[in-house]
């Protein structure tokens, strides 16, 4: 884990356009954050990342792009405004309200999730917990529904909602997939869009705010089919820090575990297993460090309205371990309610058993925003002294991928030749200011993976310089095959082999 706090990470994204704090020209607006230059590749690149991996290379996954204001119907019939709150509590006198389990959780450095209204006020009597800006006692707590209304139109009375999570629009939509798309069972539906939920205490930077990305995904199966026949031997023998309900319950710690072990005990099926497995992978293949992560399951009384059993993928965060990305099993609950509410069919024909059916849904559940402070936090090294940052971002996820320096302005006609013939199919930099070492060093700090230098021998042997920003390693590479071998460098292939190396 890089040793960086959070509040380093969000000067560090401010300093370098990765991300600031919104409307703060107006003395900011808690909870909401705009990506600058940067921050908007790195987090392009993500979505589109999980776009090809999830929608476009699979053949069983469709996606759609669903409205964010949606009718108070859809949110009736999914239990969100009923359902989707949390408790607060209110200093009695300078009116305050904090987010009751947090308040105790950073008092009494325990867990509370799940636990209910009389529980909580219980451990707030029991140990005295005051206001924390002004010690005055506390009043009961109260639920808080998270959910944003907007008007819509002229009449006050047409109240519709951002939408709180981006599933829902899924779910409304299905039947229009279905009969659009020729889908067969075992199918999904993906979605990449902005949610919104009143938090009560957004923080800890892009962790909780209250307007924020997701990528989400329903997967649709048969109510009694158990086998999932995509289950690789990668994901079978994927292993990984697990923590279960029963060590949740007894304060033990996580421990390492195998996928296909969570399955023989009957911890998981199989098809939970496998998109556990498939988007943990994700993580990993795009670089997280794995000791940084663990799956937890959900314990019985944090399940959410809808769910037959939850398992995150957490991250250790500098703030403790914390959910990055949640995966659900819905069971029927969204598409039953969604046909008790409109009065629609949510049935579908499957060729296989010729019977309709409302499928049975797996959700894996990603934070755009959480992700994209996961990517930044595990890539972000920094020396001893604090001064030379290396962001070892993964090249498939790094905002800009080539820089292009000439040795000295002499030579900035010949390198920029190189650098506008590269431009055309790489995002790259030119950087002509200070010596190599601080534009090395400017590189570096923003998660470069390949810098160029044209030199005065590239006059005469028609080479570069590339170097290797995880290593520092450089290879000579002819002007001519540059485009070639950085295409292969960037696929992943061995850095030393696309050149020769200098020593
Ligand atoms: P938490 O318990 O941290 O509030 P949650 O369990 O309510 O999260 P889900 O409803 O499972 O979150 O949402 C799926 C994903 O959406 C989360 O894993 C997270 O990555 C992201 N997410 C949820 N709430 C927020 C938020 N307020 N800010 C940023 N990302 C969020």
């Amino acid at each position: 884990m890089s040793e960086v706090s959070i509040e380093d990470l969000t000067v560090f994204a401010k300093k370098k356009g990765f991300v600031y704090p919104s409307n703060e020209i107006y003395g900011g607006f808690a909870g909401f954050y705009d990506y600058g230059p940067l921050g908007v590749e790195l987090k392009n690149n993500l979505k589109s990342n999980w776009w090809k991996t999830f929608v476009q290379n699979r053949d069983d996954i469709f996606g759609i792009d669903g409205s964010i204001i949606s009718s108070k119907k859809i949110w009736e019939a999914s239990g969100h405004l009923t359902s989707f709150a949390d408790l607060i509590v209110e200093c009695s006198k300078c009116k305050n309200n904090h987010r009751a389990d947090h308040l105790i959780e950073d008092k009494l450095a325990m867990n509370v999730e799940g636990l209910d209204a009389n529980a909580l006020n219980k451990l707030i009597k029991d140990n005295n917990i005051k206001c924390p800006d002004c010690k005055s006692s506390l009043k009961e707590i109260k639920s808080f529904n998270l959910m944003f209304p907007v008007q819509v139109g002229t009449s006050k009375d047409n109240i519709a909602y951002l939408r709180g999570e981006t599933a829902q629009l899924i779910f409304s939509v299905f039947k229009n997939v279905v009969d659009s798309s020729r889908v067969k069972l075992p199918f999904g539906i993906a979605q990449i869009g902005k949610a919104f939920r009143n938090e009560i205490s957004p923080r800890n930077f892009l962790f909780r705010t209250r307007e924020f990305e997701q990528m989400e995904i329903e997967y649709f199966i048969r109510p009694k089919e158990k086998k999932c026949p995509l289950l690789s031997k990668r994901q079978l023998q994927l292993e990984f820090q697990f923590l279960s309900e029963q060590d949740q319950v007894k304060k033990r710690k996580h421990k390492k575990v195998k996928m296909s072990s969570l399955i023989n005990k009957k911890l998981l099926g199989e098809w939970h297993a496998y998109w556990l497995a498939e988007s943990y992978l994700w993580f990993i293949d795009l670089g997280i460090k794995e000791k940084n992560l663990r799956i937890r399951e959900h314990t019985k009384q944090e399940l959410s309205h809808y769910s037959l059993g939850t398992f995150d993928i957490d991250y250790n965060f500098p703030f403790g371990w914390k959910e990055l990305y949640g995966n659900a099993n819905r069971g029927q609950y969204d598409l039953k309610q969604h046909m008790k509410f409109s009065g629609k069919s949510m049935e579908i024909f499957d060729e296989q058993t010729k019977q309709r059916l409302i499928p049975k849904v797996i959700e894996p559940s990603f934070g755009v925003d959480r992700a994209f402070l996961t990517f930044l936090y595990d890539a972000y090294e920094s020396d001893k002294k604090g001064g030379n940052v290396v962001l070892k971002l993964n090249s498939q996820i790094a905002p800009i991928k080539i820089a292009v320096f000439p040795l000295v302005n002499k030579l900035d006609e010949h390198a920029l030749k190189v650098y506008l013939m590269l431009k055309k199919d790489f995002v790259c930099k030119w950087d002509r200011s200070g010596s190599i070492g601080r534009r090395y060093a400017r590189a570096d700090e923003i998660g470069i993976p390949y810098t160029i230098t044209y030199d005065f021998d590239s006059l005469d042997d028609k080479s570069v310089t590339i170097r290797d920003r995880d290593t520092t390693k450089q290879i000579r590479v002819k002007i001519e095959d540059l485009k070639k071998v950085l295409c292969k460098l960037l696929k992943g292939e061995k850095f030393e082999k696309q050149g020769k190396l200098i020593k």
